[in-house]
């Protein structure tokens, strides 16, 4: 028997953001190479198209690719001449990725960038990329204090950033959780509380992938490069 949040999501899914092919088809391809199934809801990923064309934003940067499901819905918020930058840990992930982005012509707006997404920023810095209107981060959690920092360099005064997954089932209150996963979303809601260049907010969801929450932020100063 389905809780009745995943019926209300279904019916949501069906009226608001009716199937397409591409889409669909990125679910298909990312099934069919036994990629996990963590990426964004199909209402989720509206979501994120809607902010990305609120915000007006031309240069997306985002931290854990998967299969390019969230980068393909975000692409779509953008105008002609918009980029998106996404960086992913695992090859085969990257891989699939790129076919789906292929598949869905976007290779001129997304670049997928394989590695650690921490070796990549580090380097992106280096190279002296410009900031970003808009940052996804939805990677391996204990690392979300670290993309926060990378998160406010990469910012401008009106950039958004959004968090994913940071309810984590209600143990995000439970402050003697052992779980890294848990800590580094803690930890992240600190630093973000405790800084006056991000004002923020966060919301618990429910959905077709259960319990969870996002956080979304907007920068209100240009940040500064994080303590190595
Ligand atoms: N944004 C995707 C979507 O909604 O379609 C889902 C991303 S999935 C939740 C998290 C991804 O982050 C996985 O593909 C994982 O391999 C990647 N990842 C984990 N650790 C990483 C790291 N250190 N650097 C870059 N990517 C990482």
């Amino acid at each position: 028997m389905k809780q009745t949040w995943e019926q209300v999501d279904e019916y949501m899914t069906d009226l608001l953001c009716p199937n397409d092919h591409v889409l669909d088809d990125v679910l298909v391809a990312n099934r069919n190479a036994d990629l996990p199934e963590i990426d964004v809801t199909g209402t989720q990923g509206k979501l994120l198209q809607l902010l990305v064309q609120m915000k007006g934003a031309k240069r997306i940067l985002e931290i854990g690719t998967l299969g390019a499901y969230s980068t393909i819905w975000m692409a779509r918020g953008l105008p002609d001449d918009g980029k998106i930058v996404t960086l992913e840990l695992e090859p085969r992930h990257a891989e699939v990725a790129k076919a789906n982005i292929k598949r869905a012509g976007l290779e001129q707006t997304i670049e997928v960038r394989t590695g650690n997404a921490l070796d990549s920023l580090e380097k992106m810095a280096q190279a002296g990329e410009e900031p970003f209107d808009f940052i996804f981060i939805d990677a391996d959690k204990p690392s979300n204090p670290q993309y926060l920092k990378w998160a406010l360099h990469f910012s401008r005064p009106g950039t958004v950033i959004f968090g994913d997954n940071v309810v984590r089932d209600g143990e995000v209150a439970n402050r003697h959780s052992t779980d890294p996963r848990v800590k580094g979303v803690r930890t992240f809601f600190d630093m973000i509380a405790g800084d006056p260049r991000i004002s923020a907010t966060a919301i618990q969801t429910v959905g077709s992938k259960g319990y969870d929450g996002f956080m979304i932020g907007i920068v209100q100063q240009t940040g500064q490069s994080p303590q190595k």
